[in-house]
């Protein structure tokens, strides 16, 4: 379900035309729909509801202030994989005490602002950082509330970059240290033990391994109690799957009943760490055709949007729809979507039926709104494009475009080349 939807063929987000939107900041930009990431939100805890439960907004999805406010006012929590994440969650809004800190790498100085922060917990992923942990809360004169992150190894089918929770993997401690590393974790002075945490990997479809993994940690959890050991949070992480193409992911409503009734009766309070299913069809990424260009085997359009700006295709060759933002053409062509960037891996589609399109034509990118924005850079010195939110008929520009400015921002020219040296070898006049 989202609100990115045709009137009179030219395509509406909630109330607001595109192209409007277009005219006015400019393109390449994303566009999400206020209507849709509360509704995304809502349905999803309401697939909880029956169970005390918290809804952790997994930030790296889509971490933009305005997103993370909204979640904020619905009673949502974070999920955090770093400092600077925590420095937005807070900024946002999100209380504290609804946020959990995951992660392989927490440093040192960021364990320590979660730690002043009075986060939630520390989903902790080996023994070592544990140790980190206690010691940061020594110092800190602190108790640091922690579940340790455990890997249930399960296949949760997936693409291999983002399947988390096999024992190839490099998140959290296999189940056979798990138990050990909690009997550690329960002597060490600053640490509380509260709760147990997963994650198995992203863009699942199917509600199987999730069910595999709950288990696992039921099980797990049984045994901690014969040491004297109880949780009192159970994390199942996110990566709940969506619709880019073909997949056919079980709707929220359908993996909460399925994770309420394999959780059973159970005191602990459930917690969620969904990323994706919130965002991703919230949002667009909109850009406008530069060239285009036809070759012998197949067409190539050149877009103003580049891998800079959405990564997911050349990293993990993930099909994100295109759609014109107006429609006015019939006939389809076999193209390429490229951006301007020097490398063969910059495609936003490859081998894609799409229509016929013209220079100066917009296109919509579809489902870009989770790990777009978020995971793009300024390769080839692109300033990043702005963020864009929709409500009803308003429209707001939730994160200005970059300049060139911003680009050099930080950089400096040490003294010692600051005048052009003499032996330089360049000849001068
Ligand atoms: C990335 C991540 C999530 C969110 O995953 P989605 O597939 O976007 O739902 C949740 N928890 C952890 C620990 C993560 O690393």
């Amino acid at each position: 379900m989202h609100h990115f939807l045709y009137r009179d063929n030219y395509m509406f987000c909630e109330d607001v035309s595109v192209s409007e939107i277009a005219g006015q900041v400019g393109t390449p930009f994303y566009l999400y729909s206020h209507a849709t990431l509360r509704h995304h939100f809502l349905t999803f805890e309401k697939a909880f509801e029956d169970v005390p439960s918290l809804i952790c907004f997994s930030a790296k999805s889509n971490s933009n202030l305005a997103v993370l406010r909204l979640f904020a006012g619905l009673g949502g929590g974070l999920d955090i994989v770093s400092g600077g994440e925590l420095f937005r969650g807070l900024q946002a809004g999100i209380p504290p005490d609804r946020i959990v800190f995951s992660g392989v790498g927490k440093r040192e100085d960021e364990i320590a602002y979660a730690l002043e922060s009075g986060i939630l917990m520390f989903n902790v992923e080996s023994l070592q950082e544990l140790e980190s942990v206690n010691q940061c809360a020594a110092r800190l004169d602190k108790k640091a509330p922690i579940a340790l992150r455990v890997n249930p190894d399960v296949d949760p089918k997936t693409h291999p970059y983002i399947s988390t929770g096999l024992k190839e993997n490099k998140f959290g401690l296999d189940m056979k240290s798990a138990a050990e590393a909690y009997k550690s974790a329960a002597a060490l002075p600053h640490v509380e033990v509260i709760g147990i945490s997963c994650h198995i990997g992203s863009q699942v479809t199917d509600v199987a391994p999730f069910i595999d993994a709950l288990h696992r940690i039921k099980e797990l959890i049984r045994s901690l109690e014969t040491f004297g050991i109880s949780i009192s949070y159970l994390d199942l992480g996110g990566g709940l799957g969506i619709t880019y193409d073909q997949e056919a992911p079980p709707h929220p409503n359908e993996y909460g009943k399925a994770v309420l009734e394999a959780l059973g009766d159970s005191a602990f309070t459930l917690i969620l760490e969904p990323g994706r299913v919130i965002v991703g069809n919230a949002g667009i990424l909109v850009t406008q055709v530069l060239y285009t260009k036809s070759g012998e085997e197949k067409d190539f359009v050149i877009v103003d949007a580049a891998m800079n700006d959405l990564v997911r295709p050349a990293l993990y060759k993930a099909f994100h729809a295109i759609e014109r933002v107006v429609r006015d053409q019939e006939e389809t062509i076999r193209a390429d979507v490229v951006g301007p960037i020097c490398e063969s891996g910059d495609f936003l589609a490859k081998d894609r039926d799409i229509p016929r399109v013209e220079v100066g034509d917009l296109l919509a990118v579809m489902s870009a709104g989770a790990y777009g924005f978020t995971m793009s850079s300024n390769y080839n010195s692109r300033p990043r494009v702005p963020e864009v939110m929709v409500k009803g008929d308003q429209f707001h520009v939730v994160r200005a475009r970059e300049s060139y400015e911003d680009l050099i921002k930080g950089e400096s020219i040490p003294p010692f080349l600051s005048a052009f040296a003499e032996d330089d070898g360049l000849a001068r006049g």
